[in-house]
């Protein structure tokens, strides 16, 4: 292709999949091509499979949607620019710039926000001449082009949503179920346990009731701790299935793991008080040396609702506590005592990009723990911008959508204790007045496309 060369960004065509124009970006940092779309789902055989998925071409007018197919030719763990690993299907299609034309390699991925729907990569463009410091080398093309799309008019459909939990009479759950049926989906509760999956095929299945569940747009995982293995098994294959999920199977172990969420926060420069994490006994000393010595709180990895969460205060009783934890062979990690929160902690509810209820719980007088489970009390709270911000960011950097952040406030500021990926709402609904559920629910109309154009379109997806 002599002569030919592209800009670091160049209008494109992808006419065999229906998006006769694309502002892409090129990025010859990547191997392959990349695709921003949603919905992806599988279907076809394993002789012959196939993806189906929708693409938003104008990154700013998400009302124009199209939905395309195509065979897949692979799937390929790829490592996006922010390091995260995901498996993605390829599909291979041709590429249309500047009245050239030729077959390539594109990944499908489902990032939000970005505004360029397509990167080309190095792959993709071996014989061209690429110029970084130039843009739009080949004739323009126009989004004018979707205007028939545009002009079809939208329906709204109701959702298929599935809540997967173990407990379908408690409060998160009933309120979850009232507030998707008052925006007119359909709600199914699952019991996580109860399913069993089909891996094998490319058609990826959960069973459940000895039949195949069918295709949900939406799953909203409520995941125990106690389950959290095989929760994260379920989630994970909804997830091949296509299906929206709520928060992922890696985030939600990710966070369940309180040593590797300290890591990511801390990799992240989230503020959190001093944590120390060690295994053999003969470090105790150093260990207790490194939170700043006692009073000194030690936690179970494993705890939640602060059952495993301990005190200790002097260095003897330190010392006692890790030498029990060790004789049990349970991981622990070791934490300064924030003395000046006087057994207070925030909790901050995430949804998206937004805190959307807050509350501050207190510990009865006899403890230090303010969890509601252990007794304490809790009251409404404005947090500060830079509570929010922190709160987002670490919801942020765990990969997850729904969060539950907690603070705790020092005199060296707001910093984190954890993050919880299935949040409990009775709590702070109840105490910010803030209708959560709701929130959740628009999150995922938002995330999901719940209106869909007449005519062509819908025989074509659903
Ligand atoms: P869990 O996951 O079991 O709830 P947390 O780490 O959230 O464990 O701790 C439980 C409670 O103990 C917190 O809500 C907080 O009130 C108190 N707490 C935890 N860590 C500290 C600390 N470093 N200093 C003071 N209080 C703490």
């Amino acid at each position: 292709m002599d002569n030919f060369s592209v800009g670091w960004e160049e209008w494109l065509a992808l006419p065999e999949l229906g998006l006769p124009a694309l502002k892409a970006k090129t990025d010859t940092g990547a191997r392959t091509s990349a695709l921003h779309a949603f919905a992806i789902q599988p279907f076809g055989s394993d002789d012959k499979p196939f993806v189906r998925f929708g693409v938003h071409p104008v990154a700013d007018n998400p009302d124009i949607e199209v939905y395309c197919s195509a065979p897949v030719v692979d799937k390929r763990e790829i490592t996006s620019s922010n390091g995260q690993t995901e498996l993605r299907y390829v599909i291979n299609t041709p590429v249309v710039i500047g009245g050239r034309k030729w077959d390539i390699e594109i990944t499908l991925t489902n990032r939000e926000n970005m505004t360029y729907r397509m990167l080309l990569g190095r792959t993709a463009l071996e014989e061209i001449a690429v110029q970084p410091m130039e843009s739009f080398l080949q004739p323009e093309l126009t989004f004018s082009l979707y205007d028939k799309i545009a002009k079809r008019k939208r329906i709204k459909r109701p959702l298929r949503i599935a809540i997967l939990t173990r407990e379908p009479n408690n409060y998160s759950t009933k309120r979850l179920v009232e507030e998707a049926e008052l925006h007119n989906h359909v709600v199914e509760l699952i019991d996580t346990k109860r399913c069993y999956l089909n891996i094998q095929s490319h058609n990826p299945e959960v069973h459940y009731d000895g039949k195949p569940l069918p295709h949900y747009d939406a799953i909203i995982p409520r995941i125990g701790a106690s389950l959290t293995f095989y929760g994260m098994a379920v989630v994970r294959q909804f997830e091949a299935m296509g299906t929206y999920c709520l928060n992922n199977a890696n985030s939600i172990g990710t966070s369940r793991d309180k040593l590797a969420a300290h890591q990511i926060l801390a990799l992240h420069r989230i503020p959190m008080p001093t944590t120390a994490f060690a295994n053999s006994p003969k470090d105790t000393n150093s260990l207790l040396g490194l939170v700043g010595g006692a009073p000194t709180v030690l936690k179970l990895l494993q705890s939640t609702q602060g059952r495993g969460v301990v005190l200790a205060e002097t260095k003897k009783a330190g010392e006692a506590v890790i030498s029990a934890f060790q004789g049990l062979d349970a991981n622990f990690i070791a934490q300064e005592f924030v003395k000046e929160a006087a057994g207070s902690d925030l909790r901050c509810f995430v949804v998206g990009k937004r805190v959307v209820g807050a509350m501050m719980r207190t510990a009865s007088d006899d403890d230090f723990r303010s969890n509601l489970h252990a007794g304490g009390t809790a009251k409404n709270i404005t947090l500060t911008s830079e509570e929010k911000a922190i709160a987002i960011k670490s919801a942020r950097v765990l990969g997850l959508t729904v969060a539950g952040v907690d603070l705790i406030r020092t005199s060296t500021g707001s910093k984190v204790l954890e993050v919880n990926s299935s949040p409990g709402l009775e709590g702070v609904e109840k105490i910010s007045k803030k209708n959560i559920a709701a929130k959740i629910i628009s999150y995922i109309e938002k995330n999901v496309p719940s209106t869909i154009r007449q005519s062509k379109i819908k025989s074509k997806i659903y």
